[in-house]
């Protein structure tokens, strides 16, 4: 079993993996950088470390400085939460070359599963649905062109390295191709140091479905059923819940083989997510599998009653899954909401600054994994995710009611956030009935806004 884990992360995952820790009696290492001095998860941490300056660079990707911090504190493995270096193949492998335990999927799962394109293609090859387009990138505007007449516009450019909802273009008509594609190109060197592009058809009015999938080193894999994440703002998740309201228990099954399916091709290790597109028709289609513990991972961990960061620590371990496929029970509707430091009717800018005063919601069937305090500084440096809310509820409808009260009680004052547009989506007809798809919020934002600020002025 491990002993001593750096977790190379900040805010609220950082705290969340290391709550685990603890409870496994498990030590823990942090890691901050200059910026982060007063930051909780520093705060909190037992023992830590330094790693440079403010810039993700300098400190949380600071690859060489991550390693030196776990061996010379003596720990034997690292957990990298979501974002920065979770989904690094290179972080996995030097992790593995130090002789620690990386805590994720196998650096070539990683390799294999990050490049979205490659990632299509092994999961058309193992025999899943995979949206219609190009078989591989894109090698030239003709090709372009002609995969995109075939399958009919609207269509999307894709940036095969791109994640968290940046790095996509939609075409409309044939004459916004070549122009499309060079910028497509040119954003995704620049963003993710990758200009491979691929294409894929613009499915309209699709609901995003994803599938929890954990896999051990004795070849067992299960899946834990999907979360609906389809309440988006620039392909970005606001609201996620499970299960999905909509669909049939065929469907659900249906999806859930798939995703399993999807974990044998890539010879899966660890906690994982297998993300769908459903069209209207009720067609599904593979989009791509996000190779560490995501955001929205407390929503399953809720209806399973199973820690997530627990069963990777354990599975990194070499130890057995926790339960089999029949054991998993999903019990009762979760939904998360995700708070953010931003300014709705400031286009959704970032607010940072100090919080001068911090009130979370609790009571029964709440979680809230948050890193924030009251007189606490939001850097502009990082993401501007303060809080996530958590609820548990035995039918939708009492998940919903729990979630309105808890907005109702949060006070984060000194910032600006998005708890009052959140606040209305819950009052929302279609949000109610579960009939939303990704365009959703987009589509009514105008409206949306103007009954977030009658509540707020009040
Ligand atoms: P989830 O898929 O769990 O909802 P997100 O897509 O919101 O998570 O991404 C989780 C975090 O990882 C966010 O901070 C996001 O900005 C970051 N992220 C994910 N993929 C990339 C990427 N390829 N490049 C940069 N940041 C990324
Ligand atoms: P990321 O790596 O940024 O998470 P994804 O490929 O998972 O990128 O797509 C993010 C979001 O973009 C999806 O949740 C969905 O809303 C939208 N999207 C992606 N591909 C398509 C598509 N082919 N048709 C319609 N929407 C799409
Ligand atoms: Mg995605």
């Amino acid at each position: 079993m491990l002993k001593k884990i750096l977790i190379a992360n900040r805010g609220e995952i950082a705290i969340r993996v290391m709550r685990t820790c603890r409870e496994m009696g498990i030590e823990t290492v942090m890691v901050f950088s200059t910026a982060d001095r007063e930051a909780l998860h520093t705060q909190l941490a037992a023992e830590a470390v330094c790693i440079g300056g403010p810039r993700p660079e300098a400190s949380y990707l600071n690859m060489p400085g991550i390693l030196q911090a776990a061996l010379s504190t003596g720990c034997d493995a690292i957990h990298p939460g979501y974002g920065f270096l979770a989904e690094s193949a290179e972080f996995a492998e030097l992790t593995d070359a130090a002789g620690l335990t990386f805590i994720g999927p196998r650096a070539e799962t990683i390799r294999q599963l990050g490049d979205k394109a490659n990632a299509r293609q092994l999961m058309s090859e193992a025999g899943l649905q995979t949206i219609p387009g190009s078989p591989g990138l894109l090698s030239s505007v003709e090709e372009a062109l002609s995969v995109a007449d075939e399958i009919g516009y609207p269509v999307l450019l894709k940036a095969t390295a791109g994640g968290g909802g940046r790095g996509m273009r939609r075409i409309d008509k044939p004459e916004e191709m070549e122009e499309g594609l060079q910028s497509a190109r040119r954003e995704a060197k620049l963003g993710f140091g990758d200009e491979g592009v691929y294409l894929e058809k613009l499915i309209l009015n699709p609901k995003h479905l994803e599938i929890q999938i954990l896999a051990d080193s004795h070849g067992e894999i299960i899946q834990l059923g999907e979360r609906d994440c389809s309440l988006q703002r620039k392909r970005q998740k606001m609201i996620e819940e499970s299960p999905c309201s909509l669909i049939s228990d065929d469907l659900r099954h249906q999806l859930g083989e798939a995703a399993i399916q999807a974990g044998r091709a890539a010879n899966y290790l660890g906690a994982g997510t297998v993300e769908f597109i459903l069209a209207p028709t009720g067609e599904f289609y593979f989009m791509e599998v996000n190779t560490r513990i995501q955001v929205e991972h407390p929503v399953t961990e809720v209806l399973t009653g199973l820690d997530l960061v627990r069963e990777q620590i354990r599975i990194a371990s070499g130890a057995k899954l926790a339960m089999t496929q029949a054991e998993v029970k999903l019990r009762g509707h979760a939904i998360e909401c995700r708070i953010n430091a931003e300014s709705p009717t400031n286009g959704f800018r970032p607010s940072p600054g100090r919080i001068e005063q911090f009130n979370l919601p609790g009571g029964f069937s709440v979680r809230v994994d948050s890193a924030m305090y009251s007189g606490c500084e939001i850097t502009p440096h990082y993401d501007s995710l303060i809080a996530k809310l958590i609820v548990h509820g035995s039918s939708r409808r009492d998940a919903i009611r729990r979630m309105r009260r808890c907005l109702e009680e949060m006070i984060v004052d000194g910032v600006d956030t998005n708890v009052g547009l959140l606040y209305v989506l819950l009052f929302e007809n279609d949000v109610i009935r579960g009939d939303y798809d990704t365009d959703y919020v987009e589509d009514n934002m105008e409206q949306l806004l103007k009954y977030a600020s009658l509540m707020e002025s009040e």
